[in-house]
C-alpha cells in the first residue's frame, strides 16, 4: 500500500506538539509492516537551518488565488520514510504558527502539495491528512474534475487532533485563496460559522475521519463536547472512528532510559523504582517521610485541572506526603505553586519551565501522577506514567477514560490507576485520599504498579487500527 501523510509538523524535523509524534510514530509502524510511506510537510526556516543536507528536487509556482508564489521542494529519506518538504516565503519566519496570515500560509502549503502530487506521477492508495492546516486537500481534489479523475483510486483519511482549531477563514477565501468556485461555499460543503472552515471541509470530503481516542469521538458527537462540529460529525458518524494514540516506546522505556537514576522492568521494579524516588528527592531537596510521592508534569493552564489539583495536593502535603510539580505556563499558577512551596518547603519541589530529563526522572520516581484535566482529547502523561510504573490519577474525560482502568476496590488484577468523573474539589480530594490509602497496602501497591508497567500503550497497537481503516476503504 502506498500511503501519503500530509501534516503541518512531523518528527524528527519539526515539532511543537503531539501532532508531530503521531505523524512520525504512525508512519514508522506502517513502514515496519512493509508499506511505503511518504510525509509531506512545510520546510520551516529553523528546520532548513538545522538540516542542511536535504536535497532540492523541484521548483514551481503555486497559484494562491490571484498570487503566484514560488515553491521549492526538498527531499530526504529517514528510517525508510520519504519526506517531502515544501519551502516558500510563507515559512521564512522564526516560528511555525501563530501569525495573522496562518490561513493563507497553509492554503499555500495545501495547494503546493496538490501540485506536487501530480508531479510525482505516483498515485497513492491513501492520503492521510491531519488537522485544519491541510483540511482543504480532499476538497481541492474532488472539486477539480481533472484531479478527481486522476486520483479516483485514492482514498482520504482525516485525523482530528485538536478540534478547537477549526481553520476559520472569511468566505472570500473560497476563491481568493483556494481558487474554488463560490458554489462550494454556498452549497454548505465548507461553510461554517459564517465563513469557511478547513476542518469542516475535511470532515465533509474525506472517506474516513478519526480522532485520538474512542471517548473523545463520543464527546465530539455531542452538543456539549462537539465545539460546534457535532452536527456535521453526526452526518459522518458511521465513517468516524476514535483511535487512542500510543507513546513512543523507545523514548519512554524504563529498561533503557539514560535519563533516569536506575533502570528497571516489570520484574525488578519495586526496589529500583524506590531508588529513583529517593535519588530525585535528594536532588530536589525534599524529605522522604515514607509516604507516597505525588507529581504533576504539565502545561500550567486551566485545561489541565490545576484549579482542583493544587488544593488536592495541599491536602496530601498536610498529611506528610511529598510532591513534585514540573510545568510552565500561566503566571497565576506559577505564583500559586511558589506560595505552596514556601508553606511546605520540606515536601514540595517545583520546577517552572520545560525540562525533558526532569520529566523522565519524575515519572520514574513518582507513585501517583495527577492528570485531572477539564478536557483531554487523548493525553500522553497518563500513559507515560503507566510505562514507568507510576499510577495515574485522572478525571475521566476524553482519552483519559479510555487509557486508565480505575481501581474500584475489587479489580486489583487489572486496574492501573485511579480516577473520578466530576470536575469538583470533593471528588479529587476523595480520590487522592483513596489512592494514598491503597498505596499503604503493600501487596496492593505492588500489584497495581505491575499492572501499570505491563499496560500496552505502544504505537504498534494504534497503528494496527489505522491500518484496518486503510484496508477497509482501498479498492472500493
Ligand atoms: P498536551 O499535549 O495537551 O500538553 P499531553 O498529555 O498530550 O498534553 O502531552 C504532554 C507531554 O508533554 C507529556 O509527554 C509530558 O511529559 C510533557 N510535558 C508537559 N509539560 C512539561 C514540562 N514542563 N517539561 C517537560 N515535559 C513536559
Amino acid at each position: 500500500m502506498k500511503i501519503y501523510m500530509v501534516a503541518a509538523e512531523s518528527r524528527p524535523f519539526s515539532k511543537t506538539g503531539g501532532l508531530a509524534d503521531v505523524v512520525y510514530s504512525l508512519s514508522s509502524e506502517l513502514v515496519k509492516k512493509g508499506e511505503s510511506v511518504s510525509i509531506f510537510t512545510p520546510l520551516y526556516q529553523g528546520v532548513k537551518e538545522q538540516f542542511k543536507d536535504l536535497e532540492k528536487i523541484n521548483t514551481f509556482l503555486v497559484a494562491v488565488g490571484w498570487r503566484q508564489v514560488g515553491c521549492d521542494v526538498y527531499f530526504t529519506k529517514h528510517e525508510d520514510i520519504r519526506y517531502f518538504f515544501i519551502d516558500g516565503h510563507y515559512f521564512h519566519r522564526d516560528q511555525f504558527y501563530g501569525f495573522d496570515d496562518d490561513g493563507e500560509r497553509f492554503a499555500f502549503f495545501t495547494l503546493a502539495v496538490k501540485e506536487l502530487l501530480y508531479q510525482l506521477m505516483d498515485i497513492p492508495d491513501i492520503i492521510h491528512i491531519h488537522d485544519w492546516h491541510v483540511g482543504m486537500l480532499p476538497c481541492l481534489i474532488k472539486e477539480d474534475e481533472y484531479a478527481n479523475n486522476y486520483f479516483k483510486k485514492t482514498k482520504f483519511v482525516f485525523s482530528i487532533h485538536n478540534p478547537a482549531f477549526q481553520g476559520l477563514l472569511d468566505a472570500s477565501a473560497t476563491r481568493e485563496l483556494y481558487g474554488l468556485p463560490y458554489s462550494v461555499y454556498e452549497n454548505g460543503s465548507i461553510r461554517f460559522k459564517g465563513g469557511v472552515s478547513t476542518l469542516k471541509a475535511a470532515i465533509v470530503y474525506s472517506d474516513k475521519i478519526t480522532t485520538v481516542s474512542p471517548n473523545h469521538r463520543y464527546e465530539l458527537l455531542t452538543p456539549e463536547g462537539g465545539m460546534g462540529l457535532d452536527g456535521v460529525l453526526r452526518f459522518r458518524e458511521y465513517d468516524f472512528v476514535g483511535i487512542l494514540n500510543g507513546i513512543d516506546y523507545d523514548e519512554f522505556n524504563p529498561r533503557e532510559d539514560k535519563l533516569i537514576f536506575e533502570n528497571y522492568n516489570a520484574n525488578d521494579y519495586f526496589r529500583k523504582k524506590n531508588k529513583n524516588k529517593l535519588e530525585l528527592m535528594r536532588k530536589l531537596n525534599i524529605y522522604d517521610y515514607g509516604k507516597p510521592l505525588f507529581s504533576l508534569v504539565t502545561r500550567l493552564t486551566w485545561q489541565k485541572g490545576l484549579d482542583i489539583a493544587l488544593p488536592a495536593l495541599e491536602e496530601m502535603l498536610k498529611q506528610g506526603c511529598s510532591a513534585v510539580v514540573l510545568g510552565s505556563g500561566e503566571y497565576r499558577y506559577e505564583q500559586w505553586l511558589e506560595d505552596l512551596r514556601k508553606r511546605y518547603p520540606k515536601n514540595l519541589a517545583i520546577y517552572i519551565g520545560y525540562n525533558d530529563a526532569l520529566a523522565h526522572q519524575i515519572y520514574a520516581a513518582s507513585d501517583i501522577v495527577l492528570v485531572p484535566s477539564l478536557f483531554e482529547p487523548c493525553g500522553l502523561t497518563q500513559m507515560i506514567a503507566q510505562r514507568y510504573g507510576a499510577l495515574p490519577l485522572v478525571r475521566r474525560t476524553g482519552g483519559l477514560k479510555d487509557s486508565v482502568v480505575l481501581y474500584d476496590g475489587t479489580n486489583e488484577g487489572e486496574a492501573n490507576g485511579f480516577g473520578f468523573d466530576y470536575y469538583n474539589q470533593h471528588e479529587i480530594n476523595q480520590t487522592c485520599q483513596f489512592a494514598y490509602n491503597c498505596w499503604e497496602n503493600l501487596p496492593l501497591r505492588k500489584q497495581l504498579m505491575k499492572n501499570a508497567l505491563l499496560t500496552d500503550n505502544s504505537w504498534q497497537k494504534s497503528a494496527d487500527e489505522y491500518y484496518k481503516i486503510y484496508l477497509s476503504i482501498i479498492n472500493k
